[in-house]
């Protein structure tokens, strides 16, 4: 399998070689030259493996140049009991609030969110990749909270990684705080940001564009355009599927087709559900869930994809997903529109900060089976609200964005499954608003906000960041 720029700047590349690579030399994102295909009968003979194997299966469409042994060994690692609970991601039924509606639980792993299933892969197959190669790698990245604490779990004590992540100085909630600074490995850094999460991006993007330095130190990211990450999310949309027909027979496995729900902001997730798609798992619509940042919905609904700054982002209760601009939206508009078309439309979105593909609208919705909504606070809060007093069941602001999206577009007679992307103990006050009472606190959770903190506050100043890099980065 090769891998190619979205804008056809690029040497096709080997999986390995995406995996440790940001941007394409010519600012595209690399996409697989061709979508490997599951017919119904190779989704079969997937049916009774554990999610680790499943997982190595699914990855290895597109990591050929990982041996099949090694993948394994990967992902058992990866997805193992000290990771996450069994079965990794557990499927909930949620008739009692519609027929047909469930819930996909992404958010298991170490920091109650699905960016760990992502990540934790990553965290297995980087070190292992960088051993094959004798190289080192020191991640620098900037969070806003959720993407940084995924990385740290994931690359915690590995070899031959350490990562230096950037927060913003008294903007984390207690629990991301929690998540981040109470470890206490020699390879994770964790450095506060006198500062809002733009000063540190700009920080990171300061380092990155001083290419010397970044060679001398072997500075690297793990951002959400990795497609390693890309490609560790469509293991669950099969998973969900065969779950949901287990206990059919052969005939209604067959015709069973489901409509899934994504809370989204980067596009990341519902692209992998996209390729999952397009590989021929049978999703019959992917449903895209906005909160009141909703640039993707409207790109959906009218075809015109506008992208705005930051300071037209509004910060909302679901955090995660306050994102004016959609990174890996360009993988998909690349497969819309082919090569050529791509590249002349892509120049006039640098150009005017828009670009109108209202031509290809009922493409998006009939051949691709998008459709899209957006939510509010008083929708989030209704849908907690709902979801807990029919079943007892406790859902964060994220998913709560995906379950009113999916009540109000659902068909009577398909079942609809929303991803779940966070634990509801992670946006507590959020949830208190809506039922009146806190979320319990997980005992693990528990243990982190009890541990002492590790972490270096500095000014937002790229010499006092360089300092620390230059004294803690691996060689
Ligand atoms: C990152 C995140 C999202 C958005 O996912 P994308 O892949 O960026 O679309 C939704 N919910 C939660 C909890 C997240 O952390």
């Amino acid at each position: 399998m090769q891998f190619i720029s979205t804008r056809g700047g690029m040497e096709p590349l080997g999986f390995t070689d995406v995996l440790l690579s940001g941007l394409a030399p010519d600012g595209g994102l690399a996409i697989p030259s061709e979508v490997p295909q599951l017919a119904l009968e190779d989704l079969e003979d997937l049916r009774d493996l554990s999610y680790a194997e499943l997982a190595a299966r699914i990855i290895g469409l597109y990591a050929t140049d990982i041996d099949a042994e090694d993948l394994r060994t990967l992902t058992a690692q990866a997805y193992g009991p000290q990771r996450f609970p069994s079965p990794v991601v557990p499927l909930t039924c949620l008739d009692d609030v519609a027929q047909g509606l469930g819930l996909v639980g992404l958010s298991e792993g170490p920091t109650m969110a699905f960016k760990d299933l992502a990540m934790q892969f990553l965290g297995q197959a980087i070190p292992f990749v960088l051993r094959g190669r004798s190289q080192v790698l020191n991640i620098l990245g900037a969070t806003s909270g959720d993407t940084g604490s995924a990385a740290e779990h994931a690359f915690r004590g590995q070899d031959g990684v350490s990562v230096f992540m950037l927060s913003p100085q008294g903007r984390m909630s207690d629990v991301q705080r929690a998540q981040m600074y109470s470890l206490d490995e020699p390879n994770i850094h964790n450095i506060a940001v006198a500062g809002v999460f733009d000063d540190c991006q700009r920080l990171v993007k300061t380092i990155n564009a001083d290419a010397d330095f970044k060679r001398e130190y072997s500075i690297g990211a793990v951002n959400s355009i990795n497609f390693g990450r890309i490609a560790a999310q469509i293991v669950y949309y099969v998973w969900a599927w065969l779950r949901c027909t287990d206990e059919l027979t052969a005939a209604a496995r067959a015709a069973y087709r489901v409509d899934v729900a994504v809370p989204s902001g980067n596009f990341g997730n519902i692209y992998a559900g996209h390729l999952a798609r397009s590989m021929g798992v049978p999703i019959r619509r992917l449903i895209l869930a906005t909160n009141e940042n909703d640039v993707l919905d409207e790109f959906f609904r009218t075809g015109v994809y506008a992208p705005r700054s930051g300071a037209q982002t509004l910060a909302t209760s679901s955090p995660s997903m306050d994102i004016s601009r959609a990174s890996n939206l360009e993988r998909f508009i690349r497969q819309l529109l082919g090569e050529e078309d791509f590249v002349a439309a892509w120049a006039q979105l640098a150009r005017s900060g828009r670009l109108d593909l209202s031509a290809h609208r009922e493409r998006m919705r009939e051949e691709f089976g998008f459709v899209s909504g957006r939510s509010t606070h008083a929708d989030r809060l209704e849908a907690i609200r709902r979801v807990h007093s029919a079943t007892g069941y406790l859902i964060d602001p994220h998913t709560a964005d995906g379950v009113t999206v999916a009540l109000r577009e659902r068909e009577p007679g398909f079942p609809t499954l929303v991803l779940e992307t966070a634990k509801a103990a992670k946006f507590g006050d959020t949830v208190a608003q809506a039922i009146g009472e806190q979320p319990p606190t997980p005992d693990a959770l528990r243990v982190l906000l009890a541990a002492s903190q590790h972490v270096t506050d500095i000014d937002d100043d790229v010499a006092a960041l360089r300092r620390i890099i230059v004294a803690s980065a691996l060689s």
